[in-house]
């Protein structure tokens, strides 16, 4: 993927962490809440779980120092 930044080949690889709870966003100042975990709410669908870890397909810039992923939100 061209870096929609500075126009420059991205890095193409794997982000990956601790798979024991979902990985989520929310919008706004707060993080994801108890509640809104329990019922999925806020789960980013790009993140694939295995028994211990998570993984999601990104596109790394090492000049802009930003990453890239298609990924939708669980409302
Ligand atoms: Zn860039």
């Amino acid at each position: 993927m061209i870096c929609p930044f500075c126009g420059k080949e991205m890095q193409q690889g794997i982000l990956s962490g601790d798979g024991r709870s979902n990985v989520t966003f929310k919008p706004g100042e707060k993080k994801t809440g108890g509640f809104d975990r329990l019922l999925g709410i806020g789960k980013i669908t790009a993140a694939r779980h295995g028994l211990t870890t998570f993984t999601i397909d990104a596109d790394y810039c090492p000049y802009c120092k930003k990453m890239i992923f298609d990924t939708e939100i669980k409302e």
